[in-house]
């Protein structure tokens, strides 16, 4: 079956959910179930969605295929800085109004799966199940809102304009308030003893053939 069949034309949030499947490069139930979160959450905080500023704020708790239909579905994205992962591994997101402080989470109605083959009685299998009646199946019925207070900052989050330090360490530049300071010592977090990655070998950039060729096999 084709994307374009896969997808039900007469729903509010199809051109949404094609645009997110292009970029994705294929439809799936995640997906749509971001679509429609994010559309949600516009109704329930009185906001146009997707949205073309920054007043609402995602903070989105997997990553995946649920996070490109969020970002189709509300506009927000990291690199807009108007979305936030916190990987919990859950079908989950908050929603946030940054002028109002009001917020949302939003995450699957319990039931919604079970519900399925009641909106897609001829679905070939489970999947196609899934990706029919999460898009025709009423919104309460697919997904469970609750009203939050954030227990983070978002002004940390968000950080100041311009913010910007030099790691005392290893000398590279630190935005966003990210920079951990001790005894008047200015670490980047890498530094500070957070860092993700260990370097293999000392190498003199210029000695390498390519950046592509860093591994030697
Ligand atoms: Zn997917
Ligand atoms: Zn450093």
């Amino acid at each position: 079956m084709s994307m374009q069949q896969l997808i039900v034309e007469n729903t509010p949030f199809a051109h949404l959910l094609q645009a997110s499947a292009e970029h994705h490069s294929h439809v799936c139930p995640r997906q749509v179930i971001g679509v429609r979160m994010g559309q949600y959450a516009g109704q329930l905080l009185g906001l146009q969605v997707p949205q073309a500023g920054k007043r609402l704020f995602t903070f989105i708790e997997t990553d995946g295929c649920m996070l490109d239909g969020v970002v189709a579905g509300t506009g927000c994205t990291v690199g807009r800085r108007t979305m936030h992962i916190y990987d919990f591994g859950k079908m989950a997101a908050s929603f946030v109004d940054r002028e109002t402080e009001q917020a949302v989470r939003i995450a699957p109605n319990p039931q919604a799966r079970e519900s399925c083959p009641q909106y897609a009685p001829d679905a070939a299998d489970h999947w196609h199940a899934y990706v029919y009646a999460y898009q025709v199946m009423p919104v309460d019925r697919l997904l469970v809102a609750q009203l939050i207070h954030l227990t983070v900052s978002m002004e940390a989050i968000i950080s100041r304009k311009k913010a910007r330090a030099v790691c005392d360490c290893c000398g590279e530049e630190i935005f966003n308030d990210r920079e951990v300071v001790a005894n008047g010592t200015v670490l980047c977090r890498a530094c500070a003893g957070q860092a993700y990655y260990a370097a293999r070998q000392t190498v003199a950039v210029d000695a390498l053939p390519g950046l592509l060729c860093v591994e030697p096999r």
